[in-house]
């Protein structure tokens, strides 16, 4: 049978998509960029959700809806904002088809009057609606979190990564003061990376980005930033200090409690479907997707063996005492005990779709009072004692989780360097890619230069600043190191 998965050492593009194929967790749509994700992805997607969310209540914040249709005129109101997503929005224009002779066309007379912009990102549309909820300093802080989809018309597009239609979460926070405001960017700056870290076993910097880099309308973008097994990074998450942008463009003020009027601060921070990306890049290897515990929507995989219509009833009673085991201990288990599929089929399939343990019984088994335990991630298989199986399993998820980060964390610590010249960054950044510390003048020339000639870019200014320096390229002083890649 020929092999699936196309390696990563062959074609790492290829095997993205084969590894997404076949763990079935998204398709392509017939619209360009936009994707189909399929129930395994959408339970990936939803286990994500589930924890960032208890995170969000955690630290405050409540779920609300606003809108997916924005007034185009909105838009307009701060000036950035615009200038940054004027060219990836998609425009309602009309609001009606007619039948026509070969099928349907737009309808001239349904021309809208104000024409609408489908979101790519909520602050207009958020702010209009906080212009009318703060009057007072006791109306404040509003912490707002809100699950959508939006979209931006992206022009270079990759199945998870990079859609035109993606889902997400959006927060966005109003504050009376400066101080607060640049509070709440960093608490939620850090929850991401505890969700990255602790979640999907996924390691990230940390830090700002530069002014070319920044959210279209933020003061200050903070991010997390990974690295692929291509060597090539992804920011991940972000978290904007808005400052009073918003505020102004919007006529948000608000009455300190010595009366005078103010306006209000902001922050805004989101993550989204394009978390799933950099967990199969993160993870994942030439039998398919690799899932950490934690996330993956079934934990263990039970496969009953059998060849005689009494060994199946013994086996499925077994396995039976197994799950009622495993459900007692919280721990995802499914029985696959179909019929039409035999054991070496499943196997492959679930070894494709990332389930951390794969449990297989057998007659034999019955006889010996053992079970066939085999990891996804290390592929290691080992007979083990039915007696005490729960709390084996329970040791070894944890287990799994560990070691999928410790991995993750020595593949980037080996890919990650300092360099002093700019001959030695080339060097680097062509021969090896990953992550690359080097001094920079701080100036955008000198940025965009370096992404000109290497492709590289700025990933983030590191918030623990490090010794002073000289910039690689002009050699003007240099406050710290910043973090160069390769990124998608
Ligand atoms: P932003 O509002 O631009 O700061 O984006 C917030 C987060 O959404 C980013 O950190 C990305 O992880 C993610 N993101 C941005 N654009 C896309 C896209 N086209 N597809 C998927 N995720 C995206």
């Amino acid at each position: 049978m020929a092999k699936k998965i196309t390696d990563r050492s062959e074609d790492y593009s290829q095997w993205y998509q084969d590894v997404i194929r076949e763990a079935k967790l998204a398709d392509h749509s017939p619209v360009r960029g936009c994707m189909v994700i399929r129930p395994n992805g959408y339970a990936l997607w939803e286990n994500m959700k589930e924890a960032l969310d208890g995170m969000f209540k955690e630290t405050g914040h409540e779920n609300a809806y606003f809108p997916l249709f924005i007034p185009k005129s909105f838009l307009s109101k701060e000036a950035q904002h615009v200038e940054g997503f004027a060219k990836e929005c998609a425009v309602v224009t009309h609001s009606r088809l007619k039948s026509v002779d070969d099928g349907v066309e737009v309808d001239p007379d349904s021309r809208l009057e104000e024409e609408l912009i489908v979101r790519p990102t909520s602050e207009t549309i958020i702010w209009d609606a906080y212009r009318n909820w703060i009057q007072s300093y006791r109306d404040l802080p509003i912490l707002i979190n809100q699950w959508a989809n939006v979209v931006r018309w992206e022009m270079r597009t990759r199945l998870f990564l990079r859609t035109m239609e993606f889902l997400w979460q959006e927060g966005h926070t109003a504050h009376a003061t400066k101080e607060e405001a640049v509070e709440e960017t960093e608490r939620m700056l850090e929850v991401y990376r505890t969700f990255a870290e602790e979640y999907m076993a996924m390691p990230v910097k940390t830090g700002v980005k530069t002014e070319s880099e920044r959210f279209a309308g933020a003061v200050e973008t903070y991010c997390i930033e990974t690295l692929l097994q291509d060597n090539k990074a992804l920011q991940a998450g972000t978290s904007h200090f808005l400052g009073q942008n918003f505020a102004k463009a919007f006529d948000v003020k608000f009455q300190s409690s010595e009366g005078s009027h103010e306006y209000v601060w902001a922050t805004s921070w989101g993550v989204s479907t394009r978390l799933v990306g950099g967990l199969i890049m993160t993870h994942s290897d030439d039998q398919g997707l690799v899932i950490p515990p934690r996330l993956a929507p079934t934990q263990v995989v039970i496969v009953p063996i059998w060849k005689s219509d009494e060994q199946q009833e013994n086996v499925l009673e077994y396995c039976d005492t197994i799950i009622e085991e495993l459900k007692e201990l919280d721990i995802r288990v499914k029985l696959d005990d179909r019929e039409n599929y035999n054991p070496g089929w499943k196997f492959a399939e679930h070894e494709a779709s990332g389930i951390p343990l794969r449990i297989a019984v057998g007659p034999r088994d019955l006889e010996n009072h053992n079970v066939e335990l085999a990891r996804r991630d290390t592929l290691e298989k080992n007979i083990v004692d039915r007696d005490g199986l729960g709390e084996r399993i329970e040791k070894t998820l944890k287990q799994i989780q560990i070691d999928l980060y410790d991995s993750a964390k020595k593949r980037i610590d080996e890919n990650t360097h300092t360099v002093d010249s700019y001959e030695e960054f080339k060097e680097v950044i062509d021969e090896k890619g990953g992550f690359i510390y080097a001094h920079w003048d701080g100036s955008s020339e000198t940025e965009e230069k370096i992404k000109d000639e290497t492709k590289a870019t700025i990933r983030c200014i590191p918030l623990n600043e490090g010794e002073e320096g000289k910039c690689m390229v002009t050699g003007k002083p240099s406050r710290q190191k910043v973090l160069f890649a390769r990124s998608y």
